[in-house]
């Protein structure tokens, strides 16, 4: 589905640095929309349908802070070794240096 083309475009009143929301209908019809009464009516239409206004930044932010917290976790993960060492399973195969074998043999036979 697209969206519709609204554009900011400099006001009739000349009243906003950013311009006011502008669009123009199939038909020819154009229609502007003075910022505040956009942002006015865009929040109570969020309200109405029970979306938190927020901003690309803040997702974000919220975003990069679960991705931390899920790295912190993966890390975690990933310094337990011991799991491995434990681990009764296809997949893992642990390789000790001679001199630990060679120590554990001699415990066995003693
Ligand atoms: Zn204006």
């Amino acid at each position: 589905m697209a969206s519709m083309r609204w554009y900011a475009r400099r006001g009739s009143d000349c009243c906003c640095p950013k311009g006011h929301h502008f669009v123009r209908l199939e038909d020819g019809t154009q229609i502007e929309v003075h910022p505040d009464t956009y942002e006015k009516q865009f929040h109570a239409y969020l309200e109405q349908i029970g979306v938190k206004p927020t901003t690309w930044s803040e997702i974000m932010h919220q975003a990069e802070k679960e991705w931390k917290e899920y790295c912190r976790v993966r890390d975690a993960f990933a310094e337990n070794c011991q799991q491995w060492l434990d681990y009764r399973g296809f997949g893992v195969r642990i390789q000790r240096p001679q001199v630990l074998t060679q120590r554990a043999r001699r415990e066995k036979s003693q």
